[in-house]
């Protein structure tokens, strides 16, 4: 029997790290999660200004704080985030794999280096970051960690395929570590967000954002907050009981 907790929603204690945290969806997830009383890590790959402009912020209204840089997708690099993280603010418990980029263009177009950049920003990077945070996870028998797929990976988009191929082997990952981890208590779920207000959609093609609108049951790109605060519940005792969940967040458009 699990007991009811005063505040389910309550991230007090806990150590987070969010990937790609300068700004856009892990902006808005540091800023959610630190609100919920846990000490985050902002990581950046070349925005460290933001990143740590966006600490300092949060940390005014009485959060533990840091920005990290260091790109997700480079192993040596992340050992040595992990490493700094932990000695600062402690243990990792909270992992929010959200870096990722895009390089879109049709099939017969695309480079391999478009595909493995793509990849390895995303993909590659979630793994490598799960990887440095799930024996210490495991050892204290408690953690999370939540990934920012898509709806393309669910579904596929002409001129994304490296994107589509990225967030959808990120469901993979999600359902394999839920099930690798789950017996030793840490729960791994993903986020498949819509189009979302943030530089990545800043430059839709001509019409491809009404398209987008009218597609949307609910009729409106989401703005950042709406997955971060999804992100945030994922994190939190609220959703002690749920892993290996791919939960849409996109206004209906992969219904
Ligand atoms: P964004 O505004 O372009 O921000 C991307 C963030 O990722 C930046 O902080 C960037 O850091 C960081 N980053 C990129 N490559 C990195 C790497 N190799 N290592 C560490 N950090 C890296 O993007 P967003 O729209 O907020 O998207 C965030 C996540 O949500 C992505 O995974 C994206 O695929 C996913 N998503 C977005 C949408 C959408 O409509 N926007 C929809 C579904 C899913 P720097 O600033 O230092 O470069």
């Amino acid at each position: 029997m699990v007991d009811m907790q005063p505040n389910m929603l309550s991230l007090a204690g806990e150590v987070a790290l969010v990937t790609g945290a300068s700004r856009g969806i892990g902006a808005a997830t540091a800023e959610a999660l630190a609100r919920a009383g846990a000490s985050v890590a902002l990581n950046y790959r070349s925005s460290r200004e933001a990143a740590e402009t966006l600490a300092g912020r949060l940390a005014a209204g009485g959060a533990r704080l840091m920005a990290v840089g260091g790109d997700a997708g480079d192993a040596g690099q992340v050992d040595v985030m992990i490493e700094k993280i932990e000695s600062v603010l402690g243990q990792v418990s909270i992992l929010v794999n959200n870096a990722g980029i895009t390089r879109d263009s049709l099939l017969v177009r695309m480079s391999g280096e478009d595909f493995d950049d793509v990849i390895a920003a995303s993909l590659r990077g979630a793994f490598l970051c799960s990887k440095a945070v799930a024996r210490g996870m495991m050892k204290a028998r408690r953690g999370v960690i939540i990934n920012v797929s898509s709806v393309v990976g669910r579904r596929g988009n002409a001129g994304q395929a490296n994107y589509a191929a990225a967030k959808a082997g990120l469901i993979g990952l999600t359902r394999s570590l839920a099930r690798e981890l789950g017996p030793r208590g840490v729960r791994v779920n993903a986020v498949a967000p819509g189009y979302v207000e943030t530089d990545m959609t800043a430059n839709l093609a001509d019409g491809m954002k009404e398209q987008i609108i009218k597609n949307t049951p609910l009729g409106r790109l989401a703005a950042p907050a709406e997955i971060a605060g999804v992100i945030a519940f994922l994190a939190s005792p609220a959703a002690a009981y749920i892993t290996g969940g791919v939960i849409p967040v996109d206004g209906g458009l992969g219904i």
